[in-house]
């Protein structure tokens, strides 16, 4: 199947869908066994990079489990600074 693009959304990439799956556990208890069942998540599998803006598969792959984080600039960093009202030090290299 295929689905849009998390970073341009002007192109479709191959995806491949497995869709979850209960699975059974049985655990002990002094009264018995008892048998829970977990429903995996669906997950997907990014098959091509974007031929649209050229995200990696993986970035793509991370987008849709909610995992991706964006990299931020230098200039993204000086910027967010700003926004917090922290003085900025020029030359400074603490990390935040
Ligand atoms: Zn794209």
């Amino acid at each position: 199947m295929e689905l849009e693009c998390p970073f341009c959304g002007k192109r479709k990439v191959k995806t491949f869908h497995k869709e979850g799956y209960l699975q059974a556990r049985t655990s002990r208890i002094s009264a018995g066994a008892k048998t829970k069942h977990y429903k995996t998540p669906d997950t997907y599998e990014v098959l091509e990079d974007c031929p649209h803006c050229g995200a990696k598969k993986k970035d793509i792959q991370a987008s849709f489990e909610g995992k991706y984080k964006k990299k931020m600039t230098h200039q993204e960093r000086l910027e967010n600074l700003k926004k917090r009202g922290l003085p900025l030090v020029l030359g400074e290299k603490k990390k935040i």
